[in-house]
């Protein structure tokens, strides 16, 4: 099981480093500019280490603000643990922007776990909705809507939140949704995020993928303003069955570009039902599109990554990952949660 959960934070970090040259690029571009089978290694920066981007930092940050609230997120109440995640979010912002909160300046928040990490300072093309929404002094929860944002930066940043172990799926969704609402006020910015939980909590009680899936669908259904989340997942699937051992780069871009919450998780979930078992051909299907190439890959790689264990992900890529021991450390803290 420990392997599930350095997985999950392993796999969506390579995805996320694999995925980065890609961002911003048309598949043409991709195809032309690093060969027929698009990016299939480390090319950043031309030195070949996996540099993680914000996915993965704003994904650590989740971390460290659950492991903050330990048991405040087993009561149900929002109130209760998202004051520990803001504030994990905000000292995020604080490494992207140098910008200093009036909510850390109380407090001696700007030092310590993951601010000693220099690698989390650099800028990797952090989210516009991101950093504005936390610039705001604002929090936003489902309830209190800040903005009008359905991008990708909810759901790419919460795949810690499904491996909670006290958490339900039902629990799972709920607390994912709200840590995404904190910046994201759109249903389709915070329920992709909630579903992602929910998916890898059904993973950690053993569910098959497949089932895992239908199950979150079903979770999803009952929540306000789904219908634009499901219709983005129910089309994954039908692709992914009608697709078993054809999919191509062509076919993912059906599903847009990943820049949204709902398409960057109908994307990741269309490339983990079409390689259930092949941590490598899947993460590689979910970064060679036309669009938010590290967030699909970062997603992609959370789920395969904890469905099939660390030791699923190529050793090649994993021997080149920036700061590897640290993630590790941090899904190890999250297991003994
Ligand atoms: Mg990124």
């Amino acid at each position: 099981m420990l392997s599930k959960y350095t997985g999950c934070l392993l796999g969506g970090a390579v995805g996320d480093a694999l995925g980065a040259p890609a961002e911003f690029l048309f598949l043409p571009d991709i195809l032309h500019r690093f060969g027929p089978g698009g990016v299939i290694d480390f090319i950043e920066f031309s030195d070949g280490l996996g540099r993680i981007t914000d996915d993965t930092q704003m994904t650590l940050f989740t971390a460290e603000g659950i492991l903050k609230a330990g048991n405040k997120l087993l009561t149900g109440f929002p109130e209760d643990y998202l004051p520990e995640m803001y504030t994990s979010y905000l000292r995020w912002l604080h490494t992207q922007s140098g910008f200093i909160p009036q909510q850390l300046m109380e407090k001696p928040d700007l030092t310590g776990g993951l601010m000693e990490l220099k690698e989390l300072f650099r800028r990797r093309a952090p989210g516009n909705t991101c950093l504005s929404a936390l610039q705001s002094g604002k929090m936003g929860t489902i309830d209190h809507s800040i903005n009008d944002s359905k991008g990708c930066g909810g759901v790419m940043r919460v795949a810690p939140v499904g491996l909670i172990e006290g958490l339900s799926p039902e629990m799972a969704f709920r607390v994912a949704a709200e840590a995404a609402a904190i910046t994201h006020s759109h249903p389709s910015g915070y329920l992709p995020a909630g579903a992602l939980a929910a998916l890898l909590a059904f993973i950690r009680k053993g569910f098959p993928l497949e089932e895992a899936i239908t199950r979150t669908m079903t979770l999803l259904g009952n929540w306000k303003d789904h219908g634009e989340v499901l219709n983005a997942l129910a089309k994954a699937v039908s692709m992914a069955s009608s697709m078993i051992g054809t999919p191509s780069f062509s076919l993912t871009e059906k599903l847009g570009g990943g820049w949204t919450g709902e398409e960057a998780l109908a994307i990741s979930v269309y490339c983990a039902l079409c390689f259930p078992d092949d941590f490598e051909k899947a993460v590689i299907l979910s970064v060679n599109h036309s669009g938010d190439s590290d967030s699909t890959g970062a997603i992609t790689g959370n789920i395969l990554g904890f469905l099939l264990g660390e030791e699923a992900i190529p050793s090649r890529w994993l021997e080149k990952l920036e700061i590897r021991e640290q993630i590790r450390r941090m899904a190890e803290g999250l297991f003994i949660l």
